[in-house]
């Protein structure tokens, strides 16, 4: 069962019937999913939760599917007392949530497990979305699933591998001249036209609750408590918004103690906008022109900025960019220390990561999460210049004379 009971409007408070819609139609304001708590509150513990399976379907009661879920065989993912890296940043406490063990490689597949689920909950026989790349896959893999089909969009600088992830589950790709921003804005006028589930259009309050499992795997894997810090990137800026609700949620049921983790945001330089309102001191996100090699969160006018932004505000985190050279320098030192290959937004949020402990705003003892939500082999252009092996005849002499070490 699902304790989903409407659709509220995160600015009027206007409420709708559970349903395919995103905006408020009062206010144009993002909807989002909103639930009978002291219902949930009464069935849900700890040890219940724990009984559950091993994935993120663990935490269905406080998503808003009812019937059976499509699931790719998505499982919980580590989180990792990063030693090596603490070390090397002057932070004691430092754990990664690295969310790239998932079925199609990034975060997306907890979102669209739960957008598609309800996709095929509304009736729908076909869905669709507008992404930087990463969602495409997740989307047409669950798609391959439930038997739908899905229509993906993506701009037109996509890399070749973030492709071949996508088409290989045979989905009707469209590569579309210009920008992300530019495929959202024809998804938006797409989604008048045809009766598709647009994954994050008309399904966005659901593909948005999917989100909510990072921060429950985090607190349940943490011992059921809230970090001190959290350092996560934003693109949209949505996950950064459900990572925040689901420890409020999981206070207010009295699952873990209040919280007062510090959310910290982090963007690539060239495609900032949160980061530059955050400096500004302002609320108003200005969209900016996108030019990143940060592509999978290259978006110049992000939806829930001003959400994001209020998080960072009311939570004394705080927002920080990271320029390309620093993201590529920060993909290395997580490989090189820990052992994981993120694409370059894990690169970015290691950058940030290095800057905020070097600032004094996270602080040595402080229990901090970082969130590592993409791999990066489907990206590996990004760092070639890392390819310089040491070529050697096969004989024994040969190796001792390129390693230079002596028997
Ligand atoms: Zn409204």
């Amino acid at each position: 069962m699902s304790f989903a009971k409407a659709l509220r409007c995160r600015k009027c408070g206007q409420e709708y019937p559970v349903q395919p819609l995103s905006l408020c139609e009062f206010c144009f304001s993002p909807l989002e999913v909103s639930y009978d708590y002291k219902a949930m509150a009464r069935g849900l513990s700890r040890e219940k939760i724990a009984e559950g399976p091993l994935s993120m379907w663990r935490y269905r009661d406080l998503l808003s599917v009812v019937g059976d879920v499509v699931d790719i065989g998505i499982s919980l993912t580590p989180l990792v007392k990063a030693d090596n890296l603490g070390r090397e940043l002057g932070l004691d406490e430092l754990y990664i949530k690295n969310d790239c063990l998932n079925p199609t490689y990034s975060f997306k597949d907890r979102p669209v497990s739960v957008a598609v689920t309800k996709a095929r909950e509304f009736g729908f026989d076909t869905v669709a979305c507008a992404s930087t790349g990463n969602l495409a896959a997740s989307v047409a893999a669950h798609a391959a699933k439930a038997n739908m089909k899905a229509y993906v969009f993506v701009p037109s600088n996509v890399e070749p591998g973030k492709l071949v992830g996508a088409a290989i589950y045979n989905p009707v790709l469209m590569k579309v001249d210009g920008s992300y921003d530019d495929v959202n804005r024809l998804c938006a006028g797409l989604v008048q036209r045809y009766h598709w589930g647009f994954i994050n259009i008309n399904l966005r309050p659901y593909y948005a609750e999917g989100s909510k499992t990072l921060g429950y795997e985090v607190a349940e894997q943490l011992g059921w408590r809230a970090p001190d810090c959290i350092v996560a990137p934003a693109a949209s800026g949505l996950s950064f918004t459900r990572i925040w609700k689901s420890l409020d949620e999981l206070s207010m049921l009295g699952l873990i103690e209040p919280v007062n983790t510090h959310m910290y945001l982090t963007q690539a330089a060239g495609s900032s906008p949160i980061v530059n309102a955050f400096q500004a001191g302002t609320l108003h996100v200005h969209p900016v022109e996108p030019n990143t090699i940060v592509s999978s969160i290259a978006i110049g006018n992000p939806a829930d900025g001003y959400a994001a932004l209020m998080i960072v505000r009311q939570s004394g985190g705080g927002a920080c960019a990271v320029t390309d050279e620093e993201a590529i320098a920060g993909m290395k030192l997580l490989a090189q220390t820990e052992g994981i290959f993120a694409e370059a937004t894990g690169g970015v949020v290691i950058g940030a990561l290095r800057k905020l402990a070097a600032s004094g705003s996270i602080k040595r003892n402080e229990l901090t999460v970082a969130f590592i939500t993409g791999a990066g082999p489907r990206t590996q252009e990004v760092v070639a210049d890392i390819i310089q092996p040491l070529t050697v005849q096969p004989t024994l002499e040969s190796v001792q004379e390129a390693i230079g070490v002596p028997v």
